[in-house]
């Protein structure tokens, strides 16, 4: 998401005459797009200011802003904190950049870190900085409207609100037409996307079937689906369409009802299950990778073998592990003790990642024989002479180069794989 945002960031100020350098000695703006979710997110951004400050001492010029969820979070405290700063902007004051740039030019700190009920930068084209110009990240909607406890996106990104269904679709026509082959629809909870025009009702299974029509040769991917909203019509929507990868991230956090109530997820771990046994039955073969936190207030022995049971049940082909991290304002940090000792939840955590690691390999290992079909990224970085993609299930394939290019479906044969990779040779072109 912080990459979409820094593609709007980019194209508010190319309108206004500047350009993206890729050698940070020569910019004369430096703006740091940064994440809240967990401590060691923000930790890493202060860390990358250090290692700038040597950039300003030689350049007094220089403007270095901070900004996304952690300006939003910290707002103009942070200008005490580090002298570095001159610029704090929030995720929906963007369009405000050029002024806000031109009054730390003129040797003042700017600040803008309001929040919008409306600002889904809709007509903004967002300027690509992705190296490989074949797949590309579209933005849906903004803000959530859940509150789960442990999260401080609804702070940092404000109320939910979803972009208008044509601006989506002629987005991803330009891109189609551009010679991309693959867009993410991003959203905190895409299942919630809604927009109405006078008696016309677009939902997120609507939504993605128009993208999904563009051409059957533009893949379809999105995320995060939340397990309380997803439904079988997405499903359904996903079945009729092959260009709708056959891959849903549907994070499920904790496999215990208990800690699942404590966090406001809204969803059992018995309805987490029928969501998965939903998307088994209506779309066989597809991945499901998951989000899993570790550590979450009063979290037992028990609880937690009740997430590492749930994952081993559902198979999942992967998955982002994070240990419980308390964040200041969420209603865990005002209503829950943050009371599982940090070597307990590193144990946890360990036995989660090697699990995870058990089922990523038998995923992998499941596919070998098969053929499967791959659209091509580029080169692999292990190798000239191998190119790299991946599967509708959202797999990384390597295999030898052949005369194909970027942007080409190719059908693997899958001959062998490691935990991460599949490795094949092409069948047909
Ligand atoms: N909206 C998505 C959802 O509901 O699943 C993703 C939200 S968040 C950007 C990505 C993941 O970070 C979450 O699914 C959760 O696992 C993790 N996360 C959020 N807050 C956290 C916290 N305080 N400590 C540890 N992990 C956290
Ligand atoms: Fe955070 Fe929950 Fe919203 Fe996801 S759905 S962004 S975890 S509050």
């Amino acid at each position: 998401m912080n990459v979409a945002d820094s593609e709007v960031v980019a194209s508010v100020l190319t309108e206004k005459g500047f350009s993206v350098t890729t050698d940070i000695n020569k910019a004369s703006i430096i703006l740091v797009n940064t994440c809240s979710i967990r401590e060691n997110a923000e930790q890493r951004i202060w860390n990358r200011l250090r290692a700038i400050r040597h950039l300003k001492r030689n350049n007094k010029h220089l403007v270095v802003g901070l900004i996304g969820c952690m300006a939003e979070r910290l707002k103009e405290k942070v200008l005490e904190t580090e002298q570095l700063i001159d610029m704090v902007v929030g995720p929906d004051a963007y369009r405000d950049l050029p002024r806000l740039v031109e009054e730390a030019e003129s040797g003042h700190k700017a600040v803008n870190v309001l929040l919008s009920r409306e600002e889904t930068y809709a007509d903004i084209a967002p300027v690509r900085m992705d190296q490989n110009g074949v797949s590309a990240f579209v933005s849906i909607m903004r803000g959530c409207n859940n509150m789960c406890a442990y999260c401080v996106v609804p702070y940092v990104r404000g109320a939910e609100r979803s972009r208008n269904p044509g601006s989506i679709v002629s987005e991803a026509t330009g891109l189609f037409e551009r010679g991309y082959r693959e867009v993410t629809l991003l959203g905190q909870n895409v299942d919630s996307y809604r927009w109405e025009q006078g008696s016309i009702k677009t939902g997120f299974p609507e939504l993605i079937e128009k993208v999904a029509l563009i051409s059957p040769l533009l893949r379809v991917r999105f995320s995060t689906s939340h397990p309380k909203d997803m439904s079988d019509d997405l499903l359904m929507t996903m079945a009729r369409h092959e260009n709708i990868c056959r891959h849903v991230h549907l994070p499920a956090q904790s496999g215990s009802s208990r800690i699942l109530k404590l966090m406001n997820r809204e969803y059992t771990r018995e309805w987490y299950m029928d969501r998965i046994n939903a998307i088994r039955r209506i779309l066989p073969g597809c991945a499901i990778s998951t989000d899993i936190i570790a550590g979450f207030c009063t979290e037992t022995d028990e609880d937690h073998e009740l997430s590492l049971s749930l994952m081993e049940w559902a198979g999942f082909d992967f998955a982002y592990m994070f240990k419980y991290s308390e964040r200041p304002g969420t209603r865990a940090a005002r209503k829950l003790k943050d009371d599982v000792p940090d070597e307990i939840k590193t144990q946890r955590l360990n036995e989660i990642i090697a699990l995870q690691n058990r089922l990523s390999a038998k995923s992998k290992k499941e596919e070998i024989g098969k053929v499967v079909e791959v659209l091509v990224e580029g080169e692999s970085k292990r190798s000239r002479e191998f190119l790299s993609g991946r599967t509708s299930q959202n797999r990384i394939a390597v295999f030898p180069k052949g005369d194909l290019k970027a942007g080409d479906f190719v059908k693997i044969f899958v001959e062998r794989c490691t935990s991460a990779t599949l490795i094949g040779k092409i069948v047909e072109t």
